[in-house]
């Protein structure tokens, strides 16, 4: 099965990467940090210059990657290329109650891109600066293309209006892994969940087209948002919000590959293989 899961970021990062584990003793775990990118379309409507900004999560457990992330040394307003999949992970938040000041917990889904490269491509002190290099990069600041199959059926699919008057339709692909992640448990966690949020044209194609199980071919970005989440307090059960960070993969365009939904005939998948 055709198998294709790529991100390429050009980018700044904001702050010093974080590491997990104590450097001394050689036990660091993990190394994340956040990017600055740039989308491709950097004109809006009227043609009025609009960049439109993502801040991916950068992270990594691989040895190997987490050595080359500490000899870079890289620090705040360094320029970044990563070369990396999508990767999702079940992890626990933790947050405070503001009431009764109790550590609640609850599951979510981590979406962030595992590098297998990263180099240092300049340098800048002002954020002025590093705007304006990404302005030049924009083609290249953040692309993702993957193939996937919808693991959700058409009535689980979310059908929106974006604070724009943007329609967009959300909905969940399975991406199986062509590379092996150091963290992987077992065969299972050989596969990621992105969210995929198509806009306009690109929806109405999707909603006409997809259903469960299709596989299709995206070539988009990755497109990062913090929404609030609200929480019941375990103790007080007072009622709080929470930021958390998020990240689906937006298309540029959809490429319906098989089991898709033609002119209201469904394919079967005996159909496909003939
Ligand atoms: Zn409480």
């Amino acid at each position: 099965m055709a198998k294709e899961n790529f991100i390429l970021l050009r980018g700044v990062i904001k702050k010093k990467p974080k590491f997990i584990g104590n450097a001394e003793e050689n036990t660091i775990k993990e190394a994340i940090f956040k990017m600055t990118v740039i989308r491709r379309d950097i004109f809006g409507r009227g043609n009025s210059f609009e960049p439109k900004m993502d801040y991916p999560i950068v992270s990594t457990s691989s040895p190997e990657i987490i050595r080359q992330i500490i000899d870079l040394n890289l620090t705040e307003g360094d320029v970044i290329e990563v070369k990396g999949t999508y990767k999702t992970k079940g992890i626990e938040i933790k947050c405070e109650c503001p009431n009764c000041h109790k550590i609640n917990s609850f599951s979510y889904q981590l979406n962030c891109v595992s590098p297998q490269f990263v180099q240092r491509m300049a340098h800048f002190d002002t954020s002025a600066e590093g705007l304006s290099y990404l302005k030049n990069h924009a083609e290249i600041s953040n692309i993702c293309k993957v193939i996937g199959t919808v693991c959700v059926s058409g009535e689980n699919f979310r059908n929106g209006e974006s604070e724009n008057g943007d329609s967009f339709l959300k909905y969940k692909i399975a991406v199986n892994r062509k590379i092996k992640e150091f963290d992987s448990v077992d065969k299972e966690d050989h596969v990621d969940y992105p969210y995929v949020c198509s806009f306009n044209d690109v929806a109405a194609g999707d909603r006409k087209m997809l259903k469960l199980g299709t596989m299709i071919y995206i070539d988009g970005f990755v497109h990062t948002s913090a929404p609030s989440i609200g929480v019941l307090c375990g103790e007080c059960s007072t009622e709080f919000s929470t930021r958390v960070q998020n990240m689906n993969i937006t298309p540029y365009s959809v490429e319906y590959l098989r089991d898709y939904i033609d002119n209201g005939f469904e394919q079967s998948p005996e159909q496909t293989r003939e």
